[in-house]
């Protein structure tokens, strides 16, 4: 917990790839900011990945679509999370589960991040079972054969992910 004057804030952390943010994601994010005081969404630069999306374009994407809600920030970071949190003051995790096939990986690093910082608690929130087929990586295989991605990602960002793909090169005829 953070001390804000008087009040003590519950700050928690979204972590993830976010490359890009889908609906699934902002499901999670609308019910995690009615929870805590403060919900950060970090993008998560470290992951090894090959992303469409630089770290600074996945955070104004994810910037656009949480504009209404007042309490979220969205911010990305190249540190372990656990350092990350460290200089937020935040103690909380926020983990999206989709199946079970999600829980043995989140279920190991929540159990690393507890090694590193003891403070420092994981909560699994279960998707809503319209998303729970969704991921980035579906959304960027359905962009690249033009399908319609209205029911996938948020409004907001549905032109920048199809031309992301176009200029990349990433569609298939
Ligand atoms: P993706 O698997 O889509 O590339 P990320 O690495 O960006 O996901 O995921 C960040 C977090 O969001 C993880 O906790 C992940 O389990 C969760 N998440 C991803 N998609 C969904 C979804 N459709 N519903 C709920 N949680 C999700």
């Amino acid at each position: 917990m953070a001390f804000f004057g008087e009040k003590i804030m519950s700050i928690a952390v979204y972590p993830g790839s976010f490359d890009p943010i889908t609906r699934g994601h902002l499901n999670i994010i609308r019910r995690s900011a009615s929870v805590f005081d403060e919900l950060l969404v970090c993008v998560m630069v470290n992951s090894g990945k090959n992303p469409l999306f630089s770290p600074e374009e996945r955070v104004e994407l994810i910037e656009r679509t949480v504009r209404r809600y007042p309490n979220v920030k969205v911010e990305s970071s190249r540190q372990l999370l656990v350092e990350y949190m460290k200089e937020r003051g935040a103690k909380v995790i926020i983990k999206g589960l989709r199946a079970v096939s999600d829980f043995d990986r989140e279920f190991q690093i929540a159990l690393i991040n507890r090694k590193l910082d003891e403070g420092i608690e994981t909560l699994f929130m279960p998707s809503s079972e319209r998303y729970t087929y969704l991921s980035s990586t579906a959304v960027k295989e359905m962009a690249r054969y033009g399908a319609d991605l209205e029911t996938f990602v948020p409004m907001e960002i549905i032109g920048d992910v199809l031309r992301k793909v176009e200029s990349e090169g990433w569609i298939t005829k």
